[in-house]
């Protein structure tokens, strides 16, 4: 495994507060095991109530000096983050592997576009300026200005370690705020060492601090008086109970959740190249993606043909170790995981789906502990069944067929969720009628995976988001800042 000297001889997470390592004083505990492997990482200690406390104690100190300090000053470092964590990509993306299980090439594009966030958040002095009017009224000059709050927190999950801590904490250090991010307990390693990379670009201690625990942490910041907000990504029901927690103590905050995707493919879609984007879209890091797209309509002209060619592809997956240059389809996170996605797929049975690839028995030689689950399709899955409407988060997708673009579209939006969604097609019309009826936060046109860039905003509709303002790019600026007005008046001017 990559070496942290921040967890010790004794593999122990630790926190990062005020500028230095900290050990947890938690008595409950969790260990971080290889998905691939099941070797043994390291030990995550929860941190308590008391370790909270000295954490966001410390973030308000820091930002006392913090946000007074020019833009210029702040974004220095920024710069500096950028490029330690291009100098250390191929590092974090092995460690990303052995703690998570995706394979190389997504712990790549993943950091890719993580530093992606950095980068646009160094473009805070022009971000965050707000408007200013000469002669608003007789001899009255009024601007609008925006401010840092304090300390924010992000709660992250554990699907996207590298990226999705870095929606938030670029942003949140440039506007002038302080900031502690609390990593998934399932995997926090690559935190870990980011924060050891952080330790060397140069911010004032406290500004960005790492605190590692399970509910009751998360509960701990969500509650303490010193937090001005919360930014949270998981699962529906969590981001719920976050998100009330978090309003009912008068904090912002916002909250991505869960998802159910769907793909629509007319029949004037070039269908070969839409099967290959179907397959990825729905595998890529094992299923495990809230922007994955598992449920996959079909005009039924098109539907047998379209069938095949799916099948054939997602048959063609490699499944294997993440450090296996040729591997496509990782490990899931853990064993616990795996039999749920194994229950979806007897639920799917039971409810009549006709299974058209099974990958169930998939062996990787080698890695016989690994938490290893080949490519499963259905199909004929009818709106009423539990896997048409459930996350199932691993390498199963399902497909059904439909009369046309219009019922595709009625089906799709009587999900739940609203995370994202793709259509192929060859046809303006019918890639208009999607844009426009789809509710839904990412829609794509021809793209397999509609993850929109860092200087667009990231985030879903319905019970896919709670909030208002989403993760990344100018939203985060709004969500980290307050406004005021100057109204100004000189009679003798
Ligand atoms: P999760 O909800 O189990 O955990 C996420 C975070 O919440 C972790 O840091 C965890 O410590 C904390 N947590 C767990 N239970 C809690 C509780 N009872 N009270 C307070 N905090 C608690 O999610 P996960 O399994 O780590 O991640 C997978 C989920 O995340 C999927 O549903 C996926 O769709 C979703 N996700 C959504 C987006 C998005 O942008 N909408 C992005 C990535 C992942």
């Amino acid at each position: 495994m990559v070496e942290l000297e921040s967890i010790g001889q004794h593999k122990r997470v630790r926190n990062y507060v005020g500028g230095a390592w900290r050990d947890i004083s938690g008595d409950e505990e969790l260990t971080s095991v290889n998905p691939a492997t099941g070797e043994e990482l390291a030990t995550v200690p929860f941190s308590t109530a008391a370790d909270v406390d000295e954490v966001v104690q410390t973030g308000n100190e820091a930002f006392e000096s913090w946000s007074k300090r020019p833009v210029e000053e702040r974004i220095q470092p920024l710069f500096r983050l950028k490029t330690l964590l291009e100098e250390h990509q191929e590092e974090l993306a092995e460690l990303l592997v052995e703690d998570h299980g995706k394979t190389i090439a997504e712990a790549r594009g993943e950091l890719r576009r993580g530093i992606e966030n950095v980068e646009v958040a160094c473009g805070i002095p022009s971000m965050m300026q707000s408007g200013s009017l000469l002669n608003a009224a007789p001899n009255i000059d009024e601007s609008a200005v925006r401010k840092p709050l304090g300390v924010f927190t992000a709660i992250t999950p554990f699907n996207f370690p590298g990226m999705i801590p870095l929606w938030f904490l670029p942003y949140a250090v440039a506007t002038g705020n302080s900031f502690i991010l609390k990593p998934s307990e399932q995997n926090p390693l690559v935190a870990q060492r980011l924060f050891e990379i952080i330790s060397e670009a140069g911010f004032p201690d406290g500004v960005l601090q790492l605190v590692n625990g399970g509910p009751d942490t998360v509960n701990a910041l969500i509650d303490h008086d010193g937090v001005e907000g919360v930014s949270f990504v998981g699962s529906t029901p969590i981001a719920k109970l976050v998100y009330e927690r978090a309003a009912k103590n008068g904090k912002r905050a916002q909250a991505q959740g869960g998802a159910k995707n769907h793909i629509i493919v007319t029949e004037t879609a070039d269908l070969e190249f839409a099967a290959e984007k179907t397959v990825s879209s729905a595998t890529a890091c094992g299923g495990e993606r809230c922007l994955a797209n598992d449920i996959v309509l079909v005009e039924e002209s098109v539907y047998d043909e379209f069938s095949d060619l799916v099948v054939e592809e997602a048959a063609n997956q490699v499944v294997g170790y993440g450090l296996d240059e040729q591997t496509d389809i990782g490990a899931l996170i853990s064993p616990e995981h795996e039999q749920t996605v194994r229950n979806y797929i007897q639920t799917g049975i039971e409810e009549g789906a006709e299974l058209l690839l099974d990958g169930r028995d998939v062996t990787v030689d080698g890695y016989e502990d690994g938490n290893f689950l080949g490519p499963t399709v259905f199909g004929n899955v009818t709106a009423d069944m539990v896997i048409s409407q459930e996350e199932i988060f691993g390498p199963v997708f399902g497909l059904a067929s439909v009369a046309d673009i219009d019922a595709a579209i009625s089906r799709m939006n009587e999900s739940q969720f609203g995370n994202a969604a793709s259509l192929f097609t060859g046809s303006g019309a019918d890639a208009r009628k999607f844009r426009h009826e789809g509710e839904i936060g990412n829609l794509g046109v021809n793209v397999g995976t509609s993850a929109p860039m860092a200087f667009f905003h990231f985030g879903g509709w319905k019970d896919s988001f709670f909030g208002d303002l989403h993760a990344q790019g100018e939203d985060m600026i709004h969500f980290y800042t307050d406004k005021a007005i100057y109204i100004e008046r000189w009679p003798d001017a």
